[in-house]
């Protein structure tokens, strides 16, 4: 950095210095529009002002002047760059622009004697010449030819700006309308993807519908010749009988799963509404699954009051649901772990909790796994299962007009809550 004593130039030296010193590529493309103000004045001009000008100088960093101050002083940059900055206190301050030598400051302040619309900063240590609205006043009063010439150097200083500025706002409104063509076309993009998923859609619905008939049919077949091979044969090929079974039945289960899921999410399974305690398919689900429970060393709890609110429900979906959830909760807590039901009214709703001391799920997954065939990675649980559970059970919960959502923090276990109006939906369906 310049040691600031080094740029105490006389004031007469430094004017006759052709000040065009510019240091780097940043304030040369600055600079190379805007005319050198001391260069554009007669030898005279500059002789004049030679009497007037001050100079001052700053070390890097320093305020030069402050945005909004009153600006009676036009500054000359002798030496070292200054950035012009808006909102300098602002947690956003912009910087609207570099200067560097032989540009000014604070002429658009001094000419309309407002106060100044942005704040100088010195990036360098900097030296500038200094002239107050008190001597250009009295210059143009005493030697007006001089006068007339600072004040045409500094027009034409502005205009070159305007000019600059124009350009500027010209390559903004090309830049934006290529923009809006852009987006344009991903627009029309974007239509023409949803398109193609809806057309894959379609085409896997059909492929998993038309399967579903050869394989009960290949099903039955196995089930046949089970039953109609000699004994001897049918003993030699048990194993591969069962394995065959076992695998068309795995498939018949997917493909079940994926016709259900279809027709819930085209709104082709419309709800069977009663009035329903959920009482006693919680505790008809606990039951179920206890057996399970007790291998794995898993408690159960139920905390209810001894009842619920009745509610218009379709009895067996929420049956399904309470039992997905439950079994998810057994497939991912380790053995000794524990299981909690909560069931309560909370305003017009009965909500249902569901916790578990499992492994949790990260923040970025919680709300995606309600979509369809998403699993977390390397969450294998107890059982390998297909993604689609909670894709059903959140389309029966909507369908019911309630909510279900899921509370998890990693290593602290999951919960997945919902809650169903104790009112019946206006138009229940999925
Ligand atoms: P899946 O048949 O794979 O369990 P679900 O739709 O029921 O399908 O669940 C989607 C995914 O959400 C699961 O694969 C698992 O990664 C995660 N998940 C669901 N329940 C729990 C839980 N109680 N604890 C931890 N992860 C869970």
């Amino acid at each position: 950095m310049t040691n600031v004593d080094q740029l105490a130039v006389p004031l007469k030296q430094s004017i006759e210095l052709p000040v065009r010193n510019l240091t780097d590529a940043a304030d040369r493309a600055t600079a190379s529009n805007v005319p050198h103000f001391l260069e554009s004045l007669s030898a005279t001009g500059r002789e004049v002002l030679k009497e007037l000008l001050q100079d001052e100088y700053y070390p890097a960093n320093a305020l030069i002047f402050r945005e909004g101050t009153p600006g009676d002083v036009l500054y000359i940059i002798c030496s070292g760059r200054v950035a012009i900055i808006k909102d300098l206190e602002s947690e956003t301050p912009i910087l609207l622009a570099h200067r560097g030598a032989g540009q000014v400051l604070g002429e658009m302040s001094l000419l309309e004697s407002r106060p100044h619309s942005a704040s100088v900063v010195a990036v360098e240590d900097v030296h500038l010449l200094r002239l107050t609205r008190a001597d250009l006043q009295m210059l143009i009063v005493e030697q007006p030819g001089v006068g007339v010439e600072i004040l045409r150097a500094l027009s034409y200083i502005l205009s070159t700006r305007l000019r600059a500025a124009d350009e500027v706002r010209t390559s903004v409104v090309h830049a934006e309308s290529r923009l809006a063509r852009r987006v344009q076309q991903l627009a029309t993009e974007k239509e023409r993807l949803a398109e193609l998923e809806r057309l894959r859609q379609e085409t896997t619905d059909l492929i998993v519908h038309d399967l579903r008939s050869p394989l009960t049919c290949i099903e039955a077949s196995l089930q046949l010749l089970q039953e109609i091979l000699p004994e001897e044969v049918r003993t030699s090929c048990a194993t591969i009988i069962d394995l065959a079974m076992g695998s068309c039945r795995e498939v018949i289960d997917l493909v079940d799963s994926l016709l259900e899921v279809t027709r819930i999410e085209s709104s082709e399974l419309a709800l069977n509404l009663w009035p329903v305690s959920l009482l006693p398919l919680i505790t008809d689900t606990l039951n179920r699954l206890s057996p399970l429970a007790e291998q794995y060393n898993i408690t159960l709890e139920l905390d209810a009051p001894a009842e619920l609110p009745i509610i218009q429900g379709d009895g067996k979906k929420l049956e399904r649901v309470l039992n997905n959830l439950l079994d998810n909760a057994l497939k991912y807590t380790p053995d000794g772990g524990l299981i909690t039901v909560t069931a309560r009214p909370v305003n017009g709703r009965v909500e249902v909790r569901v916790s578990d001391t499992g492994p949790g799920i990260p923040p970025e997954h919680q709300e995606r796994i309600f979509d369809r065939f998403t699993r977390v990675p390397g969450s294998e649980g107890r059982r390998r299962g297909l993604g689609l559970g909670l894709t059903f059970c959140r389309s029966v919960i909507e369908a019911h007009g309630g909510r279900i959502w899921v509370e998890s923090e990693v290593g602290q276990g999951s919960t997945f809550a919902f809650t169903i109006p104790v009112e019946a939906p206006e138009h229940p369906g999925i």
